[in-house]
C-alpha cells in the first residue's frame, strides 16, 4: 500500500446543495469520524512497497502523504461512467472525476495514479490496493460505514432509461418489470426495492444499456447525467427520464478514503481551494456542460 491514499479528497464542498447534504445520504457522520481512528493501515503498508518517490518532493509545506508515508495518491475508479469517468482516446481513464482528483492531487503535492477497477471492488480495495476513490460514488450509510467521505462535490439523482416506444412512466409503472442495473450501485439499490422487479445487474452501466437496446430488460437506472450520456448514444431509440418523476431522492458524490485518514481534511480544503479559485466551475463547464 505504498503509493495508496493520498487522495485527499476532501471537503467538496456540497455547494447549493448543501443543507441537504448530511440529510438520509448520511454525510454528517462521515466528516465527524474523520480524525478519530488512525487506522490499520500501517501494518499493510510494508507490503508491495515501490521505489520511493517522495524524497524529491519533500520540500513543499504543504505536502500530504498517505498513511504509508509517500506522497503517490493511488486512486480507484470505475472508467465507465460517463461524463465522470470513462476510457479516454489514449486508453487512459478520463472525465471529471479524474480532473478534478488530478486538481486535488496539485494542491496537496501529490501525485495522483488512477487504477481503473469494477466499480463493486472499490470501496474493499482502499486501504490496500488503492489510497482512495473517485467514481461519482454517492455517500450512503453502509458504504460510510467502511470508509470516510470527503465533503460531497456534486448533487446527482437516479434517471430510467427506456425504449422511445415504452409506456413506462412513472415508478408504478416500474412494478414487475425486468429491470437493468449496475452491480452495487445505488440504481441497483433502487431497483431491488421496486415490487415484482426482476434485477438484473451488470458489471458496467453499457451492457445494461446494451440489453435494454436488445429488448432484454424494460428499463436502466442509472444517474442522470451517465444517462443521458448513454440515451444520446442511442438518440431516436432510447429515453432518458427525469429521476423526479419516479420519485427518486438527491444523491451527493464525494471521494472515499480510508476510516480515519488523516487525507480527508486536506481533500476537503484542496476542495474548497479549487471552488473558490473557480477551477470547479471550469471543470464542470468542460466535461458536464452545466454549471451548478
Ligand atoms: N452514484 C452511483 C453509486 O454510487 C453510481 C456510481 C457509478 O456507477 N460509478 O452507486
Amino acid at each position: 500500500m505504498k503509493k495508496i491514499i493520498a487522495m485527499t479528497l476532501a471537503a467538496v464542498m456540497c455547494a447549493a446543495a448543501l443543507t441537504a447534504c448530511g440529510s438520509d445520504a448520511a454525510n454528517a457522520d462521515v466528516q465527524s469520524t474523520v480524525s478519530e481512528t488512525q487506522s490499520a493501515s500501517t501494518e499493510g503498508a510494508s507490503t508491495e512497497a515501490q521505489e520511493t518517490q517522495a524524497a524529491s518532493e519533500e520540500n513543499a509545506s504543504t505536502e500530504a502523504e498517505t498513511a504509508d508515508g509517500d506522497n503517490v495518491l493511488i486512486v480507484g475508479t470505475n472508467a465507465e461512467f460517463p461524463p465522470f469517468e470513462y476510457v479516454g482516446d489514449d486508453g487512459e481513464p478520463d472525465g471529471f472525476d479524474i480532473a478534478l482528483i488530478k486538481a486535488i492531487g496539485e494542491k496537496l503535492g501529490m501525485e495522483v495514479q488512477v487504477e481503473n477497477m469494477e466499480f463493486n471492488s472499490l470501496i474493499a480495495s482502499i486501504g490496500t490496493k488503492i489510497d482512495a476513490v473517485i467514481a461519482g460514488m454517492t455517500v450512503t450509510e453502509e458504504r460510510a460505514a467502511a470508509v470516510d467521505f470527503s465533503d460531497t462535490y456534486y448533487e446527482a439523482v437516479q434517471s430510467v432509461i427506456v425504449p422511445a416506444d415504452s409506456d413506462i412512466k412513472a415508478a408504478a409503472d416500474l412494478e414487475n418489470k425486468t429491470i437493468g442495473v449496475q452491480l452495487d450501485t445505488t440504481g441497483n439499490f433502487i431497483a431491488d426495492e421496486i415490487p415484482g422487479a426482476t434485477v438484473q445487474a451488470y458489471n458496467k452501466g453499457a451492457d445494461a444499456v446494451n440489453d435494454l437496446i436488445n429488448g432484454r430488460v424494460d428499463a436502466v437506472i442509472i444517474d442522470t447525467n451517465p444517462a443521458q450520456v448513454f440515451a444520446q448514444q442511442f438518440e431516436g431509440e432510447l429515453v432518458a427520464l427525469d429521476g423526479a418523476d419516479f420519485d427518486f431522492e438527491a444523491e451527493y458524490y464525494a471521494i472515499a478514503l480510508p476510516k480515519g485518514s488523516d487525507l480527508v481534511e486536506k481533500v476537503n480544503q484542496a476542495i474548497a481551494d479549487l471552488k473558490a479559485d473557480g477551477t470547479f466551475d471550469a471543470l464542470v463547464a468542460q466535461y458536464i456542460g452545466e454549471v451548478e
